[in-house]
C-alpha cells in the first residue's frame, strides 16, 4: 500500500529545490555519443603519489578513527601550505577541521553562525550549494547580483545596499564557479571594508585557489588586513589536487569559531576516512609540481576555449581562474534551459543553463573545459553548427 509521507517531511527539507546541474546530468546520462562540458571536475586522475599512499594506507591497516579534527600531520601541512601558498598562519592544533569534501565545511559554517532568519549575502552567479545550505541552517540566502559588463565581480557598493540589520555574513567565492570570475586584493580590500563596517563574518570559498590563470598571485580573503577574524576559510583537495572522489576538504578559522565547528562535525561526522588523510597527506608533502602542470593544461584550454567561442559568436569574457566559461547565449534569443537543452537534443554537446546558477545567470551557460582538447574541439565545432541553424545571422568566423 503506498504510503503519504509528505506530513513527515520538514518545511526546510520541502522547499529544498534539487538541482538543476543533476536534471541535465541525467538527460545526457540517457544519451550516446554526448559530449559533457557540464561537469565540474578536473578530467585528470588524482596522480598516483597520492593514490599510492592511500592504498599503502589500508595495508598497512590504518582503519580506525583518527582525531576527530584530521590527522595531526595532516593538519600541519595544511598550515605550512597556507602560510607558504597564500601567506596566512594558522594553528595546526585548534585552527583546521579536514572535512568531507569543501561542501563539508561551508556547511559547518553556516551551522555555527546562523540563527533562524539570519542573512547570508551570496554573490551570483554561484554555485548551486550555497543557498540551500544557508536555509538547512536556518538562514536566509540574498542574492547579490553580477553582471557580465564588469566581469561579473561584486562591487562594496552592491554588496553594502543588500545589508540589513539581519546580514550576519557574506560568502564570496574567488575563482568563482560558474563565471571564473577572480577577485584581486584590491578588490577585496574594498570588499573587507564593508565587512568591518557592518561587523560581518565572510565564509571565503576558495576552493578553485590553485586554478589561477594570470600573472597576479592569489589573495586569500583572510590575508587582507583585518579579515584574519572574521574569515572562516574554505578549501580541499578536490579541484586544485583532482581528488573530488575522496571527498576530503577543509577549514581553517579563528580557534573560537573553530572550537563550535568542530562540535558539530563530533556529533555528525566524527573525521575523514584515515587512510584518505595518508593519501592527502602525500599530495601536500610531494604533489605539488602536479597541480602545477594541471594548471598549465587548464590555461591552454581556457585560452582555445575563450577564443573560440567568440570566434563562433557567443561573448565570453576571460575568465581569471577555475575551468569554467559562462559565455552569453542572448544573442541566439533562447533562454538558457532551451539552449542548453536544445543543444543537447541536437548537437549532443551537455552545458549548464546559467539560471541554474541564480536569476543573474539567465543569458548565459556554464561550460566546463575540464575535458581533453580533442573533445573540446568536436564540442564547440557542434556548438557553431548549432548556433548558425538557429540563428544564420550571427556570422561566426571559422
Ligand atoms: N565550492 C565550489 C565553488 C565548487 O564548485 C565545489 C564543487 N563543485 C565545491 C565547493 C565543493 O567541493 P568539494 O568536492 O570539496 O566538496
Amino acid at each position: 500500500m503506498k504510503h503519504d509521507y509528505a506530513s513527515y517531511i520538514s518545511d526546510t527539507a520541502k522547499d529544498l529545490k534539487p538541482s538543476g546541474i543533476r536534471r541535465f546530468f541525467d538527460l545526457a546520462a540517457q544519451m550516446e555519443g554526448v559530449i559533457s562540458l557540464g561537469v565540474g571536475e578536473p578530467d585528470f586522475i588524482t596522480p598516483w603519489g597520492t593514490r599510492e599512499a592511500a592504498i599503502l594506507s589500508l595495508e598497512q591497516g590504518y582503519t580506525s578513527y583518527t582525531a576527530n579534527p584530521g590527522l595531526f600531520e595532516l593538519r600541519q601541512e595544511i598550515t605550512n601550505y597556507l602560510d607558504s601558498r597564500f601567506g596566512v598562519q594558522y594553528d595546526p592544533k585548534n585552527q583546521i577541521i579536514v572535512t568531507i569534501g569543501a561542501s563539508q565545511a561551508i556547511d559547518l559554517a553556516f551551522r555555527a553562525i546562523l540563527n533562524q532568519g539570519d542573512e547570508v549575502l551570496i554573490v551570483e552567479p554561484a554555485f548551486v550549494s550555497y543557498g540551500p545550505l544557508v536555509a538547512i541552517a536556518g538562514g536566509t540566502p540574498v542574492p547579490v547580483s553580477t553582471i557580465a559588463e564588469n566581469g561579473f565581480k561584486v562591487t562594496p557598493e552592491q554588496l553594502e545596499s543588500a545589508i540589513t540589520n539581519r546580514t550576519k555574513a557574506i560568502l564570496l567565492c574567488s575563482p568563482n564557479n560558474p563565471t571564473g570570475t577572480t577577485l584581486n586584493k584590491a578588490e577585496l580590500s574594498a570588499i573587507a571594508k564593508i565587512v568591518e563596517k557592518h561587523d560581518l563574518i565572510v565564509v571565503s570559498d576558495e576552493i578553485y585557489a590553485e586554478l589561477l590563470y594570470e600573472d597576479e598571485p592569489y589573495t586569500s580573503f583572510s590575508s587582507v588586513e583585518g579579515m584574519y577574524k572574521r574569515t572562516i576559510l574554505i578549501n580541499g583537495f578536490s579541484k586544485g589536487f583532482a581528488m573530488t572522489g575522496w571527498r576530503l576538504g577543509f577549514l581553517a578559522a579563528p580557534k573560537e569559531l573553530v572550537e563550535v565547528m568542530l562540535k558539530i562535525f563530533q556529533y555528525t561526522t566524527m573525521c575523514a576516512p584515515h587512510m584518505l588523510q595518508h593519501g592527502a597527506l602525500e599530495a601536500m608533502r610531494n604533489g605539488y609540481h602536479e597541480v602545477e602542470a594541471m594548471r598549465a593544461s587548464y590555461r591552454r584550454r581556457r585560452n582555445y576555449v575563450v577564443q573560440t567561442l567568440n570566434q563562433i559568436g557567443l561573448d565570453c569574457h576571460t575568465p581569471g581562474g577555475a575551468f569554467y566559461v559562462f559565455p552569453s547565449i542572448k544573442s541566439t534569443g533562447l533562454t538558457s534551459e532551451q539552449f542548453a537543452e536544445e543543444l543537447l537534443m541536437q548537437e549532443k554537446v551537455a552545458v549548464v543553463p546559467g539560471s541554474v546558477f541564480g536569476e543573474s545567470g539567465e543569458g548565459y551557460v556554464r561550460c566546463s573545459y575540464a575535458t581533453s582538447m580533442q573533445q573540446l574541439q568536436e564540442a564547440l565545432k557542434r556548438m557553431q553548427r548549432f548556433i548558425e541553424s538557429r540563428c544564420p545571422v550571427i556570422r561566426t568566423t571559422p
